[in-house]
């Protein structure tokens, strides 16, 4: 659906913000854009509805080099999300919302229907935010408006630029999830925009990593995770490559003592009953089992079969909080 390809941006004054950047973004694909302040990101973004034009290489949307289309005609197919998202202050919710679809020239009736939907979609209760004004609303109210405004004349592609980068974290992890749920719902072909590695994470289906106007590599989140193509990205992915340590965890690793566990005695028809694991057993192995049981907690034994504690749901719960905790500590919100 998007295509860049080869696109380098110079801008007056030698800046070069991109630099040979090639990659697609598939139908219905959310691709997220993530890289430090000044990498080009947003200049990637905006070659998407020629807010800029490349100083080389193309830009295809649906197989057609943009530059050769009409821009006006573009953006209408476009949805765009700002950080600071720009509804027009003199105009209701409803307004706002319609705005595209006004421009489309959509009957009255279907415009109505559209944004009470839309609103609907976003968390907004028609009936109650309607016919409010921008400043009636909070930070995160409007911008789940500017999402709904973006989505307002179905169209095929949105663009997001750091949309939720400027609300308090509670909202914007609110905001994300919903996001998320959205886009299981529409399937829009998203270009999304952050630098908030949580947040890539969660949205990407993949996940493009920018440095100084070139992208590093793009690849499905568990991929960058596991292959990162170098230093640079294996350190913006996992910060201390605690993901990467998963592979290598073994049952005892997250053992605990059996007396801990709180549970009844371990009688030897219980453990009969139940898989036993090893305590050299890779965990990434032991997972499906652990998976598969209804019980809370499995058994751990050494090599003569005694047992030496157990895994619990809880545990290992506990574990993968850690490790998220540890791998994306809280970002700092806007640049
Ligand atoms: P990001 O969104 O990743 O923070 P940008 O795409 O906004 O990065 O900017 C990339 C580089 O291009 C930066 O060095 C920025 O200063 C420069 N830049 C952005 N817009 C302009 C402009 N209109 N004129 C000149 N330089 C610009
Ligand atoms: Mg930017």
């Amino acid at each position: 659906m998007i295509e860049f390809q080869d696109v380098t941006k110079v801008y007056p004054g030698s800046v070069v913000a991109l630099d040979g950047v090639s990659f697609t973004v598939g139908e219905g694909e959310l691709v997220v854009l993530i890289g430090p302040s000044g990498c080009g990101k947003t200049t990637a973004l905006k070659t998407v509805n020629r807010l800029v034009d490349p100083t080389g290489g193309r830009v295809l949307v649906d197989g057609q080099d943009i530059a050769r289309m009409d821009p006006v005609q573009l953006r209408r197919g476009i949805g765009y999300v700002i950080q600071q998202i720009g509804l027009f202050p003199h105009m209701t919710i409803a307004e706002n919302v319609a705005l595209v679809p006004r421009l489309k020239e959509w009957p009255v009736s279907r415009r109505r229907a559209r944004v009470e939907e839309l609103l609907d979609l976003v968390g907004l209760p028609p009936a109650t935010f309607r016919d409010r004004y921008p400043r009636e609303l909070s930070g995160g109210q409007q911008q789940r408006v500017g999402v709904a405004r973006a989505l307002a004349g179905d169209p095929a592609i949105v663009l997001m630029d750091e949309p939720f980068g400027a609300v308090d974290p509670m909202i914007r992890r609110q905001l994300q999830e919903e996001m998320r749920k959205i886009q299981a719902t529409i399937r829009k072909t998203i270009l999304f925009v952050t630098h908030d590695i949580s947040e890539a994470f969660l949205l990407g289906d993949r996940i493009g990593i920018m440095k100084g106007g070139h992208l590093l590599q793009m690849a499905a989140p568990e991929l960058l995770l596991r292959q990162p193509a170098d230093g640079f990205v294996a350190d913006f992915v996992g910060r201390d490559g605690m993901w990467r340590k998963l592979d290598y965890l073994r049952v005892q690793d997250v053992s605990l003592p059996a007396p801990c566990s709180g549970s009844s005695d371990w009688t030897p028809a219980m453990l009969a009953a139940v898989p036993n694991l090893p305590e050299t057993m890779l965990l990434k192995d032991a997972l499906p089992l652990i998976a598969g049981e209804r019980a809370t907690e499995l058994p751990v034994v050494d090599e003569a079969g005694r047992l030496t504690g157990v895994v619990s749901h809880s545990s290992l719960t506990a574990l993968f909080s850690e490790l998220v905790h540890r791998s994306f500590p809280s970002n700092p919100p806007g640049d």
